[in-house]
């Protein structure tokens, strides 16, 4: 049987391990921490990402640890209404969109490895340094926790050590160089009762002036009283690029108040950026798109091949997608180096499209439009602003980029309208008025 590395255990080479073992391979995994800690804040598992869990055997788990996402709106600085739209199978997709906390995803791929491949088959506090290839395997090099090299030889060997890694420094050392956009990352998380329906996501304030708010729920019932852990991110431009750490430290008060005057009427931004019990701080960046993933024996996934900005939710389903691919083809094909390129010729053009994709704005393009429209100031009718026709062209291409038509595409519009009757009706039952804070079209 192949004898197959996996360098780094983060959602990505966890995946791999367990889309590996499906296959009937005994990959190794090595990882550079002495513990795995559920680190990092929200991510967003958009519907083929939960499909790719459910494939692994993973979806009652899944649902066990995050927040069936119900719908997304969108809001100016001023918390008026310019869009909303249903997500996953309430919009009509054959699978659920979920929030969940990046290190409790991680922590249940790494629970699933452990049972399915036995402890020893992971090995921490095991930091690649570098390696070797020949005509017939590899020679990695690490550093134990205690700083003493030890090498060990495999097969074939697959980078999955994230956006620093190491595996992809050596077979392109120009790729080590971050891209950063300009744009400072605010990150937290609060406990608090839960808004509207528990599944919302919402897209607030203009990303000019005040910065871009995105918030949603990725636990329930935590502390069992019956509120949810929210996840919340803030974007703000020009700012000089700060620590490239995913543990960057820092208080809330710097941006809490550029949302105070938000007046959603059903939740306070400014509020939840205020009671966050963490703060963390990083630049927007990512990597120059690579021309090459597999060189011989070893290849890369995940962040290790293709960084994005961590925004609109790709950047971990991407590399679930990557492990079920490398899987697929490893099993297929008897040659892995032929393996590997055959996966590349797959996944590469798809995910360099993305990295470049997500550095554009996306559907929260819409906010910036209303915003230079009405002056940064407040509408009283938003069709006169910003016509449905135009918004939803934007949302239904978005969609189609990101290979998730919208099942309503080339529907009548009349399905926004059923959308936001059940919304009203659902605010009945939550306690909420979404009516106070629209602009007066989809109240
Ligand atoms: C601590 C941390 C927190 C994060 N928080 C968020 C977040 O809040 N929101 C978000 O959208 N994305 C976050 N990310 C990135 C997100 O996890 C990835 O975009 C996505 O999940 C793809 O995962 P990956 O497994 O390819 O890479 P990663 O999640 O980065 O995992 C890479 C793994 O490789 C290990 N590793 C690195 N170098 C070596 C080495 N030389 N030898 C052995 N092991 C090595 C790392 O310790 C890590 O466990 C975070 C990443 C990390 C490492």
């Amino acid at each position: 049987m192949l004898d197959i590395a996996i360098i780094g255990a983060g959602p990505g080479g966890l995946a791999l391990a367990l889309r590996l073992e499906q296959k009937g391979f005994r990959p190794t995994i090595y990882e550079g921490v002495k513990e795995l800690k559920p680190l990092g804040v929200g991510v967003d598992i958009k519907i083929y990402g939960t499909r790719e869990i459910t494939e692994m055997g993973l979806l009652e788990e899944f649902r066990a640890i995050s927040v069936e996402a119900i719908d997304s709106l969108f809001f100016t600085r001023y918390g008026q209404m310019i869009y909303g739209e249903k997500c996953g199978k309430h919009m009509g997709y054959p699978h659920e969109q979920r929030f969940v906390h990046r290190g409790t995803l991680q922590m249940m791929f790494f629970d699933a490895v452990l049972q399915r491949l036995g402890a020893e088959r992971v090995k921490l506090g095991a930091r690649l340094k570098g390696f070797e290839q020949d005509e017939a395997g590899v020679t990695l090099t690490f550093e134990d926790a205690e700083g003493v090299p030890r090498t060990a030889r495999h097969d074939v060997v697959i980078g999955a050590d994230g956006i620093k890694s190491v595996v992809r420094n050596q077979l392109v050392p120009s790729s080590t160089g971050s891209h950063y956009s300009g744009i400072a990352m605010w990150r937290g998380v609060t406990v608090m009762k839960p808004y509207r329906n528990g599944g919302t996501i919402l897209h607030l304030g203009d990303p000019i002036a005040q910065g871009s708010m995105i918030v949603y729920p990725i636990a329930n019932n935590v502390e069992g009283q019956g509120s949810q852990l929210i996840n919340w991110v803030v974007e703000q431009n020009g700012q000089p690029k700060s620590l490239e750490d995913w543990n960057q430290r820092v208080t809330p008060d710097e941006i809490a108040h550029n949302f105070d005057e938000c007046k959603l009427g059903f939740v306070d931004p400014g509020e939840i950026i205020r009671n966050a019990s963490e703060v963390y701080l990083y630049p927007l960046v990512d990597r120059d798109p690579l021309d090459q993933w597999s060189f011989g024996r070893v290849t890369l996934m995940g962040d290790a091949a293709h960084a994005m900005y961590p925004r609109g939710g790709n950047g971990l389903c991407q590399a679930l997608v990557d492990a079920r691919v490398l899987a697929e083809k490893l099993s297929e094909v008897n040659n892995p180096q032929e393996a590997f390129k055959q996966y590349e010729e797959i996944r590469r053009p798809f995910a360099n499209r993305l990295v470049i994709a997500n550095r554009g704005e996306g559907p929260e393009v819409v906010r910036r439009i209303v915003e230079e429209r009405s002056g940064g100031k407040p509408f009283d009718d938003i069709e006169q602003i910003f016509p449905i026709a135009e918004c939803e062209k934007i949302f239904l291409e978005y969609h189609r980029m990101a290979g998730m038509q919208r099942p309503d595409d080339a529907g009548p519009l009349g399905f926004r309208e059923s959308f936001f009757n059940e919304d009203r009706a659902s605010k009945a039952s939550t306690g909420t008025d979404i009516s106070q804070s629209t602009g007066g079209r989809r109240g």
